[in-house]
């Protein structure tokens, strides 16, 4: 399988004055196969979205390197520039924020369909009725506003936008997160089998593992600006290495009640800061195995197992 996004030594800093830095995503190197789900995970403030735009290129790197398709993202040159933006898609948390609410729902839509020139008058009309029915709207729906949609419609608004472009990588950005529960799986169920028609590669970022369980080929977990740990999606929810992995996963309810029972990790307080990050491994001031060499060394990220990946001073 090769590789159609390669991050290397990612690093996205904001300098906030006086000297202080937030180190929103700091030294992450991760390649996301063509035609897999890519689930990233982690508590807000862990860098997660900041990585999904600086892989899309709405932010550009503070330092490291991004690849698409093996072109490094940041010497493209304008044509080619032109035709990434298009093929790479976002899809964001809140569908209400994201669509203009005085723009009729098939110009929004068409936007990229425009911009890009793909197709104009009646072949434009056709092919917004047909994005209208792949994300299960009606042609009649074009006429509407945003407003006189529900949330589900919305979010499938916003999907039919991005679908418009014939983008191949899409980061869709907590994008169940704002929606009622029992929502939550129909555009779950959509994203998938628009994933197979199109075949589309996804970064699926949202802040809790159940989310991305069922989505995922392999999941990435972030604290802090850090990957603590990466694996194949069953791997990870069948053997979590990592500290913060395992306390995550016991937050979940277990649907099955004979299923083994996991101890339950309650890990204290808030995540520090990532203005001044802890010293050594940035979990440590959370962790219920921290030692000395956390707070001094920064544990290296390493493949534990086969393609299975931990930053941790256990193993
Ligand atoms: Fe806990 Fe130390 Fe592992 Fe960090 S490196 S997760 S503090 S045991
Ligand atoms: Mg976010």
């Amino acid at each position: 399988m090769t590789h159609i996004i390669e991050v290397d030594k990612l690093k996205k800093h904001y300098p906030i004055g006086k000297g202080a830095i937030v180190k929103s995503v700091d030294d992450i190197s991760i390649q996301i196969k063509k035609g897999e789900t890519f689930g990233l995970v982690g508590e807000s403030g862990s860098g997660k979205s900041t990585l999904g735009k600086t892989i899309v290129g709405l932010e550009g790197p503070t330092s490291g390197t991004i690849h698409y398709n093996g072109r490094d993202m940041t010497k493209l040159d304008k044509r080619e520039k032109k035709r990434v933006n298009r093929e790479i898609q976002v899809i964001f948390q809140d569908p209400h924020a994201s669509l203009n609410p005085r723009m009729r729902v098939g110009d929004i839509i068409a936007e990229g369909i425009d911009a890009h020139r793909l197709a104009r008058g009646k072949a434009r009309q056709e092919r917004v009725y047909e994005l209208l029915e792949k994300v299960g709207l009606k042609p009649e729906h074009a006429k509407r506003y945003p407003h006189e949609f529900s949330g589900g419609q919305r979010q499938r608004i916003g999907i039919a936008r991005a679908l418009a472009v014939e983008p191949k990588f899409i980061v869709a950005d907590e994008p169940i997160s704002a929606l009622d529960v029992s929502i939550q799986a129909q555009v779950i169920n959509l994203l998938e089998d628009l994933k197979q028609e199109e075949e589309l590669t996804y970064l699926f970022i949202a802040h809790d593992l159940g989310m991305v369980k069922h989505i995922s080929d392999r999941i990435g977990v972030m604290y802090l600006g850090r990957m603590m740990e990466l694996a194949d999606s069953d791997e990870l929810f069948r053997n979590p290495l990592h500290p913060y992995t395992k306390a995550l996963l016991s937050a979940i309810p277990v649907a099955n009640p004979t299923a083994a029972k996991r101890e339950k990790i309650v890990i204290e307080g808030d995540p520090p800061s990532p203005v001044n990050p802890p010293s050594g491994c940035r979990f440590r001031t959370r962790c219920p195995h921290a030692s000395e060499i956390c707070a001094q060394q920064v544990p290296e990220w390493k493949e534990v197992e086969e393609n299975h990946w931990t930053a941790c001073h256990l193993y």
